[in-house]
């Protein structure tokens, strides 16, 4: 009998490395085989994760162009992803969290009235303009989508509160809790890491676009006074390529011997980082999933988060963009070690390492493989192998 075709549709690196556990696990399996599909919206970061992991996708539709509005990337995502779809012809099309990739894959795959699973589904802010696009992004595929992997009981809620149908969600983990395991046999030898030795590696990494600017500023002044203020205490930025981003860091955190303004990092070197700090500082959502795996606390810039369940469990804080708000709270976590205790001893609230197993029991039980559902995930168990 012919192999189930699961089709897995993305274009942006934390996609990618959220997606690779699963095609992983699908590639070894007997019945069901991947079909990775990427759009390419942001094409260097995206690569870097794709020979990281050694996938190959089936189809790149290289969307990327200098420049390029919301806009342009759907027409073009549109125009090339609909001809690929109608050839492939998948079981069943899986999208990723939030990204224009995700709303258009799903929305094509409607169109050819093929099913869509959509990884990391329920998340909310409830906020149309924060994240933005990403709020709408995910509440639109969240409406296409027949089948949910929701990664925790919160974000299952959410779909419950939006009539969405009980059986149709699956509560997994998330998938990046999977990655630690997959990449822990390696390690990057960055020169940055020699530069950390003996110090107290305070981790930053910052890009939203809703922070572009002045919320960025501030920030990064509360970082620079955290630095003249604690002699042993130094700041590794690996800085987001987007210019917004790039120019104030510069002007704001450059010329310091203590602070390094970085290339963004490899996963491999990412992780060797996380290995290394003591605190993070970051708007990044995958950040404040991946940091409480490695016990280091994440100070979140931002107002609002979609991931209230690493607050809740004291891994996360919640801090803003405020100047004064910022440098306290860090200064809080780099001078009272009670403190600092209490955030970085916490289980890791977002998965337990098993989310990429759990969906692809999920999908043996929806293509009718399996008679039972799959165990939900329940936070508190220790991940695997970190
Ligand atoms: N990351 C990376 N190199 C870097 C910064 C981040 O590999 O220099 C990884 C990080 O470990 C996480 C993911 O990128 O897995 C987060 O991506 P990003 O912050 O771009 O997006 P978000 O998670 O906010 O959507």
């Amino acid at each position: 009998m012919s192999k189930r075709k699961v089709m897995l549709v993305f274009g942006v690196r934390p996609e990618a490395i959220k997606m690779a556990p699963l095609v992983l696990a699908l590639a070894q399996h007997d019945a069901m085989e991947p079909c990775v599909v990427v759009t390419a919206q942001h094409r260097a970061l995206l690569d870097h994760v794709l020979h990281t992991f050694g996938i190959h996708p089936a189809h790149d539709l290289d969307v990327m162009q200098q420049q390029q509005t919301l806009e342009d990337i759907s027409v073009r995502v549109l125009e090339r992803l609909a001809p690929v779809m109608r050839a492939e012809r998948p079981d069943i099309v899986l999208v990723h969290g939030d990204t224009l990739t995700t709303f258009l894959a799903s929305y094509v795959a409607f169109l050819q009235c093929i099913r869509v699973g959509h990884v990391e589904a329920g998340l909310r802010t409830w906020d149309k303009h924060a994240p933005y696009p990403e709020e709408m992004n995910r509440q639109l595929t969240g409406v296409l989508a027949d089948v949910h992997f929701a990664p925790t009981k919160w974000a299952q809620d959410n779909l419950l509160r939006e009539q969405k149908d009980a059986d149709s969600i699956f509560v997994t983990g998330n998938t990046i809790t999977d990655v630690p395991a997959l990449l822990a046999q390696r390690s990057a030898a960055h020169a940055i890491g020699a530069w950390c030795a003996n110090r107290r590696v305070v981790l930053v990494t910052a890009h939203r676009r809703e922070s572009h600017g002045d919320a960025h500023r501030r920030v990064f002044r509360a970082i620079r006074r955290l630095v003249e203020r604690i002699p042993d205490v130094v700041v590794v930025y690996p800085v987001h390529p987007s210019p917004a981003v790039r120019d104030v860091a510069e002007e704001e955190l450059s010329g310091h011997e203590r602070i390094r303004l970085i290339d963004p990092l490899g996963l491999v070197e990412m992780y060797d980082m996380y290995r290394l700090a003591y605190l993070i500082l970051t708007d990044s959502g995958g950040v404040q999933e991946e940091a409480p795996s490695f016990g280091v606390p994440v100070l979140v810039l931002r107002d609002t988060t979609e991931r209230p369940e690493g607050v809740a469990a004291g891994t996360l804080r919640l801090v803003g963009t405020d100047e004064e708000r910022v440098f306290s709270e860090a200064w809080t976590l780099l001078t009272d070690a009670r403190a600092y205790r209490a955030m970085a001893s916490v289980a890791n609230p977002f998965g337990d390492g098993r989310a990429s197993a759990r969906i692809v029991e999920a999908l043996e039980y929806t293509f009718g493989m399996r008679m039972q559902r799959p165990e939900p995930f329940v936070p508190g168990r220790k991940e695997c192998g970190v």
